[in-house]
C-alpha cells in the first residue's frame, strides 16, 4: 500500500460552525479515504509509480500507462486535493480566518488589488464551476492565479489536461460533498463562509515554498 490517509489535523467538530462535524467526518473518512483506496487499487503492481509522490504522479500523467491514467488521474488528483485541503484550513479563530500577511498579503495585493478582491475572484471561480470541482490560488511564472478545475483535477496536471495550470496554495472544494448537509444548493453561502476557516499561516508557507 503506497498511499494512506493523512490524519485530520484537527477534530471532526473543530471547524464549526463553518463546515460541520458531520460533512467532516464523510468527507475525510468515506470520500478521501475512497480517493485513497482507488489510487492504491490502480497503482497496485506498479512499483516505479508508487515509490512517487501523489503531486509527482499527477503532474506526469503521460507516463502512467493509459489503462489505469483515468483511475489515477480521478484518485490521484483527490488524494493530493484533499491532502492539502485539510491542511489549509484551521478552526474559526484559532489559526483559521483573518488576514492574509506579509510577503503573501503583498503579492495578493499586486496581483488582484486587494484581498476582497482575491476572495471575489476566487467566489466566482467556484460558483460558475457547473458541477464538481476545484477553485484554486496558484503560482505560475512567480506570479499569483485564480482559476478553477473540473472533478478531481489539480492544476498541477497542466493546461492540456486540467485547463488550468499552476502550484496550487489555495483549493478550496465545491463538490457538493463538501457543503451540501449544511449549505444545500446554497453553494455561495458556502464559499462565503469558509475564509473564516482558512488557514493563511498554511498558505503562506505553501507560497514561500512555491515561488
Ligand atoms: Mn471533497
Amino acid at each position: 500500500m503506497a498511499f494512506t490517509l493523512p490524519s485530520l489535523p484537527y477534530d471532526f467538530a473543530a471547524l464549526e460552525p463553518t463546515i460541520d462535524a458531520q460533512t467532516m467526518q464523510i468527507h475525510h473518512g468515506k470520500h478521501h479515504a475512497g480517493y485513497v483506496t482507488n489510487l492504491n487499487k490502480a497503482l497496485e503492481g506498479k512499483p516505479e509509480l508508487e515509490k512517487k509522490s501523489v503531486d509527482a504522479i499527477i503532474a506526469n500523467l503521460a507516463v502512467v500507462p493509459e489503462d489505469i491514467r483515468t483511475a489515477v488521474r480521478n484518485n490521484g488528483g483527490g488524494h493530493a486535493n484533499h491532502s492539502m485541503f485539510w491542511q489549509i484550513m484551521a478552526p474559526p479563530g484559532n489559526g483559521g480566518g483573518g488576514e492574509p500577511a506579509g510577503e503573501l498579503l503583498s503579492a495578493i495585493n499586486s496581483s488582484f488589488g486587494s484581498v476582497a478582491d482575491l476572495k471575489a475572484k476566487i467566489a466566482d471561480a467556484g460558483a460558475k464551476r457547473f458541477g464538481s470541482g476545484w477553485a484554486w490560488l496558484v503560482v505560475k511564472g512567480g506570479k499569483l492565479a485564480v482559476g478553477s478545475t473540473a472533478n478531481q483535477d489539480n492544476p498541477l496536471m497542466g493546461d492540456a489536461v486540467a485547463g488550468f495550470s499552476g502550484t496550487p496554495i489555495l483549493g478550496v472544494d465545491v463538490w457538493e460533498h463538501a457543503y451540501y448537509l449544511k449549505y444545500q444548493n446554497r453553494r455561495p453561502d458556502y464559499l462565503a463562509a469558509w475564509w473564516s476557516v482558512v488557514n493563511w499561516s498554511k498558505v503562506a508557507e505553501l507560497f514561500k515554498a512555491a515561488h
